[in-house]
């Protein structure tokens, strides 16, 4: 979709500073960190929110948790622990509609998180 930010990313027609890639995922640093390490983890194919993925996108969903596991050891907030969420909606405050997995470490994070703020 060439109207959204993260398709963009994933195109290379807008900047952003990549951690990550493989063919079918992608991983950069959010750019309002709202922890010390605060990257943003995408699928290339663009789905709008996680109420609307499918059947076919379990496998996906499941290879951006593992990226989110394999970041969490590179930028060493494996042993420590991390977060990760997925924000879907507008009560949740979702303000890119390309799903994304937000993953959230190196400090202690608060039990509350809205809309990617709030640790
Ligand atoms: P949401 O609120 O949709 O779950 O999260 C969207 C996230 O994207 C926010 O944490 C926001 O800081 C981040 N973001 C918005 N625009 C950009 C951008 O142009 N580049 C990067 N790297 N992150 C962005
Ligand atoms: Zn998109």
């Amino acid at each position: 979709m060439s109207d959204c930010l993260f398709c963009r990313i994933v195109n290379k027609e807008a900047e952003a500073d990549i951690v990550y890639e493989d063919d079918e995922i992608v991983a950069f640093k959010d750019i309002y960190p709202a922890a010390p390490i605060h990257l943003l983890i995408i699928p290339r194919k663009h789905i709008d929110s996680l109420i609307d993925m499918k059947e076919e996108d379990v496998t996906l969903i499941g290879k951006m948790h593992l990226v989110a596991n394999k970041l969490a050891r590179n930028f060493q907030i494996d042993k420590k622990g991390f977060r990760t969420v997925i924000n879907c909606g507008r009560d949740a405050g979702q303000a890119v509609y390309h799903i994304h997995l937000h993953l959230l470490g190196g400090q202690s994070l608060s039990n509350s998180f809205a809309a990617g703020r709030g640790v």
